[in-house]
C-alpha cells in the first residue's frame, strides 16, 4: 500500500510496529469486532446500490455505521469504568468538529456521550439534537462575549483559554447565575507529535496557558487562588500522530499542577480534570489500536492518582469515536489511462477528503474496490490513480495505489472517513454535499438505511453563493456613475 505503514503518515520503527502487532492483538481481544465491521461494510455498500441510494444520478454518498458507533461509545464508557474509583463523575463529551451532524450527536447521547463544542455553530447542532447544557462543554481559543455569557446562561462548563478570556468571565461572573463549572486550558508544553498542524502541546502552540513559559505557572496558581469559582483543569495535548506516551505526560502534567494549586489553596478547589481528546485512529487496517482501554490503563499507570476518587473526569475524544464508522462510496465515473498508468475518475476527491487530497503524506486513506453491483471487486492489483472530480491535477484519492483494475461504473469507498472527513465538505468546484445515510441491520438478513443528512440541492448551492444578491454588484455605487 503507498501509505504510512502505520496510516498516521508517521515513519515508524521497527520496535513500534512490533509494538502494533502486539497492540493489534491486544485492540482484537478488545475490540473483537473488526473483522464484523468489515462484512458490515461490505454489506452496506451492496445495499446501497441495490437500494438506488447510489447510482448514476447520486454517484457519491457518506454511510455511517450505526452498530459500530454504539460499540464505540460503549468501549469509552467501559474503559474508564474500570480505571476510576467506583461513583467517580466522569463526562465523555464527544468533541463536535469531528462529526457535526446532527443525528450523530442524538445517538451519542442516547449512547450516553455529551458534546465539546468550540463555536456558536456547534453548540446550535449539540442543542438540536438534544445534548443538555450540563453535558456540554465549550472550548475555543476565540470565544467572544456574548459567546461567553450565553454559556454561563446556560450553565454550560467552559475551559478560558487564556488570561483575557479569564479576565471576560470575571466581568460575567457576577451577574450569571454561576452554574457553569469553570476552568482553565493549560498548555503542558510536551511536545509535538507526527503532525505539526494537530499537535496542541508544542512550544509555542496557540492553545491555552503555555505552563513552561517564564511566570506562568505561578500564575496559574495565583489565577485559581483568587477565583474559588475556578474548578476544572483542561488539557488537549494534540489530535492523531500524537503517541499515547506523550499523551499520557500531558495529562500527568496536567494532573501535577491541579495538585499543586490545591495544595496552594489548601482545599479541593480543583475537583475535576478535563483531558481532552486525541486517541490515534489507525488507519492502516480495521483494526482498533490503540484502544481506549489501552489508553485508561497507561493513564491509571502514569497517573494514579486522577483515578482514587478525587476528581471527577471529562474526556473530549473525537476522531477515535467515529472515524472507523463511516464510509464515503463514489461511482468510477471514467476508467482512463495516461503515461501508462491507469486512472479512475471518480466522484470523490478534495470536496471530501480535503486533509488527504492537500496532504496525502500526512493523512492516507485505504481504498476498497467495488464492482457495478457493490460487490467487493476481485482481480490482480493493478498500480493506478484515483482520482476526485474536481478540476486541479492534485485532486487524488489515491495515487500508485495497487487495486484490482476499475472499470467505468465500478465504485471505489474511502474508508475510516467517518470524523474530519465527509462530514467536512469543502466547496471547491461548487461540489454538492453528498448525502449521508446511518446503516444498520434490518432484522431481516438484511441492512437498513436512515437519512443523516440529504444531498446538497443546486438551489442550495446557488443561494449559499450569493444567489439572492445577484445584482448587487453592478448596481454598487451606480448613483456616483451617473
Ligand atoms: C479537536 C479537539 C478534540 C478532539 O480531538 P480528537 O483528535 O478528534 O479526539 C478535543 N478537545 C479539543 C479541545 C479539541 O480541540
Amino acid at each position: 500500500m503507498a501509505m504510512g505503514d502505520d496510516g498516521t503518515g508517521t515513519a515508524v520503527s521497527r520496535s513500534d510496529r512490533d509494538d502494533d502487532r502486539h497492540e493489534d492483538r491486544a485492540a482484537r481481544h478488545d475490540d473483537g469486532a473488526h473483522d464484523d465491521r468489515a462484512a458490515r461494510r461490505d454489506e452496506a455498500v451492496r445495499a446501497a446500490v441495490e437500494q438506488g441510494l447510489l447510482g448514476p444520478a447520486t454517484p457519491i454518498v457518506g454511510l455511517l455505521d450505526v452498530t459500530g458507533i454504539r460499540e464505540s461509545a460503549a468501549r469509552l464508557r467501559a474503559a474508564f469504568e474500570a480505571v476510576v474509583a467506583p461513583g467517580t463523575p466522569v463526562l465523555h463529551a464527544f468533541a463536535v468538529k469531528a462529526t457535526p451532524l446532527v443525528p450523530v450527536l442524538r445517538l451519542l447521547h442516547e449512547e450516553g456521550i455529551g458534546a465539546e463544542v468550540a463555536s456558536p455553530g456547534e453548540l446550535a447542532l449539540a442543542q438540536a439534537a438534544g445534548v443538555p447544557p450540563g453535558r456540554t462543554v465549550l472550548d475555543s481559543p476565540a470565544k467572544t462575549p456574548a459567546e461567553l455569557r450565553e454559556a454561563l446562561e446556560l450553565g454550560i462548563a467552559v475551559n478560558a483559554d487564556n488570561p483575557q478570556e479569564l479576565a471576560r468571565i470575571d466581568g460575567l461572573i457576577g451577574s450569571a447565575a454561576g452554574r457553569s463549572p469553570l476552568g482553565l486550558r493549560v498548555n503542558p508544553q510536551v511536545g509535538g507529535g507526527a503532525i505539526e498542524a494537530l499537535s496542541t502541546a508544542t512550544e509555542t502552540s496557540k492553545f491555552g496557558v503555555a505552563l513552561r513559559d517564564e511566570g506562568a505557572r505561578a500564575w496559574v496558581v495565583r489565577a485559581y487562588a483568587e477565583r474559588p469559582w475556578l474548578t476544572r483543569l483542561h488539557a488537549h495535548t494534540g489530535s492523531q500522530g500524537v503517541p499515547l506516551p506523550l499523551m499520557a505526560r500531558g495529562v500527568a502534567e496536567t494532573y501535577a499542577l491541579a495538585e499543586e494549586i490545591n495544595r496552594h489553596v489548601g482545599r479541593r478547589q480543583v475537583d475535576t480534570i478535563d483531558i481532552g481528546g486525541g486517541l490515534p485512529v489507525n488507519f492502516a487496517s480495521d483494526a482498533t489500536t490503540p484502544t481506549y482501554a489501552q489508553y485508561a490503563r497507561l493513564l491509571r499507570e502514569t497517573v494514579p492518582g486522577l483515578f482514587d476518587g478525587r476528581y471527577g473526569l471529562v474526556t473530549e475524544f473525537g476522531r477515535s469515536l467515529l472515524a472507523k464508522h463511516g464510509t464515503v462510496v463514489a461511482r468510477v465515473e471514467y476508467a482512463k489511462s495516461a503515461g501508462g498508468r491507469p486512472v479512475a475518475v471518480t466522484h470523490a476527491g478534495v470536496q471530501v477528503a480535503t486533509r488527504t487530497v492537500y496532504v496525502p503524506g500526512a493523512w492516507p486513506l485505504r481504498v476498497a474496490a467495488y464492482d457495478a453491483e457493490g460487490r467487493p471487486k476481485q482481480g490482480p492489483p493493478v498500480v493506478q490513480d484515483v482520482a476526485g472530480p474536481a478540476c486541479f491535477a492534485g485532486d487524488l484519492l489515491a495515487e500508485a495505489r495497487p487495486l484490482p483494475l476499475l472499470e467505468q461504473g465500478d465504485h471505489v469507498a474511502a474508508l475510516d472517513t467517518g470524523a474530519y472527513y465527509f462530514a467536512h465538505h469543502y466547496a471547491y468546484n461548487s461540489l454538492v454535499r453528498p448525502a449521508i445515510h446511518g446503516f444498520a441491520p434490518d432484522g431481516r438478513g438484511g441492512v437498513a438505511f436512515a437519512t443523516v443528512r440529504e444531498e446538497q440541492s443546486l438551489a442550495e448551492v446557488v443561494a449559499e453563493s450569493g444567489g439572492a444578491h445577484a445584482g448587487s454588484l453592478t448596481t454598487l455605487g451606480a448613483s456616483s456613475r451617473r
